[in-house]
């Protein structure tokens, strides 16, 4: 089959014929992949940062999957060949204490398919039964992969919000890119706040207003005081950072209400809170690492049922260098999603 294999770091990722994994458990399922999205992941993996991750060269990279099933080992009982499937991207093994809460993200076993495990830039990918959602047959694999892991993450963290997210309360998202743009409807499916989007690009701003946000305002030093305008001074009760620089955290901060929380998504950056600061106002901080397996399950019937989109634009698999130069550059609006030809 044809992967893009990232070999050594700080490379372009080269374009090989790589055997076709191979069923060798009886819980595993071989998946033709009908589309993968192209995360800043990707860009961290290239760069050589995500070792702590697992990732291991040569390895295929592509962790938003979603197909048909080719094939399923013999132990396989909830999807069969020809299903259209989404695979959530960790690997959980239902059996360590974190699995049995529904933890799975916290599993002792973890893996992680796309870093520590081949993944979906490629014609196949290889995963377990537990990795596997089977898709509504409304829903194109190509249309709704980047949910495996963008969507995954901005519902994880907005659903840990949603009981502080009342009518009345004003809940800020910060970045509106592929894991933003998604959030930005979310917080409007889940919760009740009045919902700001902050972004430093028009046109994101614009995409925020177009799937329903209530505010768009510019990104930047100017950002805390618009928020302090929009909410004569009290600031916001829940902020979202979806970017993780030391400047949208001093922005987060800044724009929090007391007693507000502040949810970080993106990282990278320092936070710039004494305890101090924390206990005075009773101010939280929640971080958010992907989700789990019942919130891609519950994210994939909130799109089936119409209530969420994604912006997707697809690209044939052989383009996978230009994609990520393009994400590199901030050219893409919404999320790049990888469709073997
Ligand atoms: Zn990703
Ligand atoms: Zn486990």
């Amino acid at each position: 089959m044809r992967a893009a294999l990232l070999r050594e770091y700080h490379t372009r990722l080269e374009l090989v014929d790589h055997p076709t994994p191979e069923i060798t458990r009886p819980d595993e399922v071989l998946v033709r992949v009908g589309g993968a999205g192209v995360c800043a992941t990707d860009l961290h993996a290239i760069e050589g940062l995500m070792e702590p991750a697992g990732v291991t060269l040569p390895r295929v990279l592509g962790h938003e999957n979603a197909g048909w099933v080719e094939a399923a080992g013999e132990l396989v009982t909830t999807v069969a060949a020809g299903d259209p499937v989404i695979l959530y991207p960790p690997y959980s093994c239902g059996l360590c204490v974190p699995c049995r809460r529904g933890d799975d993200i916290h599993c002792v076993n973890h893996d992680f398919t796309g870093l520590s495990l081949d993944g979906g830039f490629a014609d196949y990918v290889l995963v377990r039964e537990r990795s596997v959602i089977k898709l509504p047959d409304a829903l194109a694999p190509a249309e709704v992969a980047p949910h495996a892991d963008a969507g995954l993450t901005a519902y994880h963290a907005v659903r840990r919000m949603a009981h502080l997210m009342k009518p009345g309360t004003t809940a800020v998202v910060i970045g509106i890119g592929g894991v933003g743009h998604i959030a930005v409807q979310l917080a409007r499916e889940l919760g009740s706040s009045r919902v700001v989007a902050v972004d430093t690009e028009g046109d994101r701003l614009a995409l925020a207003r177009e799937l329903g946000a209530d505010e768009a305002i510019p990104g930047g030093d100017g950002a805390p005081a618009a928020v302090r305008e929009l909410t004569d001074g009290r600031g916001a009760d829940v902020v979202f950072d979806f970017v993780g620089t030391d400047q949208t955290h001093a922005a987060s901060t800044e724009m929090l209400a007391r007693a507000g929380t502040f949810s970080v998504i993106g990282y990278g950056g320092n936070l710039p809170l004494t305890s101090m600061e924390l206990v005075v106002d009773e101010k939280a901080v929640v971080a958010n690492l992907v989700g789990s397996w019942t919130d891609l399950y519950e994210l994939i019937q909130l799109h089936a049922a119409g209530r969420v989109t994604l912006k997707v634009e697809t690209h044939p698999l052989d383009a996978i260098n230009d994609v990520l130069d393009k994400l590199r550059d901030g050219g893409i609006i919404g999320r790049a999603v990888l469709v073997p030809g």
